[in-house]
């Protein structure tokens, strides 16, 4: 599953294949005895977890010749990180791309997607999904009036969870059962639990399908979804309404590709702007990670469980792996107030202060 010393053919090679990393210190700050494992998804070549399902998507869709070059126009609706996918793909294959994005999503993602050659097309943050201001409303009626428009549709295609089945979860699953139990850092040799969060829900439901059909039935999968989204379980967990500020996890409406009935995702938890924020910074701070938004959540998420009942018990048992998955990196939203507040604004060091008297 590493990558080979060979030289790649294109940019789409270095998507996936992305490192599970030791979070030894969090862990030991939070005073688990698990292996609290992260799924560092930056470090794929479009800078998130989404290139995985942009490539299968664009890739599968050109097979069954639903994509003509000269002719064909992609356009999705997203957070951001999926069309990147798209328009990283499309650049290379030659496919114009439009992206519908809600107002909320970060001026980084826009000019990324810029950068790439897609058009954008902000949409209200406050549409509902079903209305025709949503950005799948709009990306609705451009498919109807653009002539050879396309939407590959991340919310129903299948390939948006299968790619995680066929590479995320074998992945983890490989770096899991290849690493040694020792001495220093006792392992079950076994994925023992999953924290992901959910937007459209495609990788916590492909990467739960490839751990429980080909590794452990018995693995804990818990899903992470911000207050004031439905898509946790029990629907009593989403009594809160309101807006949130982290981008890419939540929604108004359940897409079809998360499956939430199927007995593949055992618990739910839901997280806060705020727990977000505060795991970010101890991500960045204490593990050296630059991760985005959502992995804040993630782990808030898995934190959250392991404080409590089946979660206790696992914090304190030696050798448990818990892998949560990091979707994207810091750099998506460099500019965003919440994270200038969080790297600028933090109390002077005593470092500082001696510069200072210099
Ligand atoms: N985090 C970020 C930053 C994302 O862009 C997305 C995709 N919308 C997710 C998490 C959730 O991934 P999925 O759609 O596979 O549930």
């Amino acid at each position: 599953m590493s990558r080979p010393a060979v030289v790649l053919d294109t940019v789409l090679d270095a998507v996936g294949n992305t490192p599970l990393i030791r979070l030894d210190r969090l862990a030991a700050k939070h005073g688990l005895k698990c292996n609290l494992l992260g799924k560092l998804e930056y470090m794929s070549a479009g800078g998130s977890v989404k290139d995985r399902i942009a490539k299968r998507m664009v890739e599968v869709a050109e097979k069954e010749g639903k994509l003509i070059p000269g002719h064909s126009v992609v356009i999705e609706p997203t957070s951001g990180n999926t069309g990147i996918g798209l328009a990283m793909a499309c650049a290379i294959k030659g496919y114009t791309v439009i992206i519908t994005l809600p107002q909320k999503m970060s001026l980084e993602k826009e000019a990324a997607l810029r950068a790439l050659g897609a058009e954008v097309v902000r949409t209200p943050t406050e549409a509902a999904w079903d209305s025709p201001e949503s950005n799948i409303g709009v990306a609705a009626r451009l498919q109807r009036e653009i002539p050879g428009g396309i939407i590959l549709d991340q919310y129903r295609n299948i390939n948006n969870p299968l790619a995680h089945e066929l590479t995320t979860g074998p992945e983890i699953i490989e770096a899991v059962k290849n690493t040694p139990s020792t001495a220093q850092h006792p392992s079950s040799g076994k994925v023992d639990v999953f924290v992901a969060g959910a937007g459209t829900g495609g990788t916590i439901s492909g990467v739960a399908k490839a751990i429980k059909k080909t590794h452990n039935p018995d693995c804990v999968v818990v899903g992470t979804d911000p207050v004031g989204s439905v898509l946790a379980l029990p629907e009593t967990l989403n009594a809160a309404t309101g807006s949130y500020i982290i981008e890419g996890i939540g929604y108004d409406f359940v897409p079809d590709v998360l499956s939430r009935e199927e007995g593949l995702i055992d618990s739910w938890v839901k997280t806060s702007d705020a727990e977000a924020f505060a795991a970010i910074k101890e991500l960045i701070r204490s593990e050296g990670m630059l991760v985005g938004g959502s992995c804040g959540s993630a782990l808030a998420g898995a934190f959250a469980w392991l404080r409590t009942g089946e979660g206790k018990k696992i914090a304190e048992t030696e050798g448990k792996n818990v892998v949560v998955l990091l979707p994207d990196g810091i750099r998506n939203y460099i500019g965003k107030d919440w994270f200038l507040k969080m790297a600028l604004e933090a109390e002077p060091s005593p470092l500082a202060q001696t510069i200072a008297g210099i």
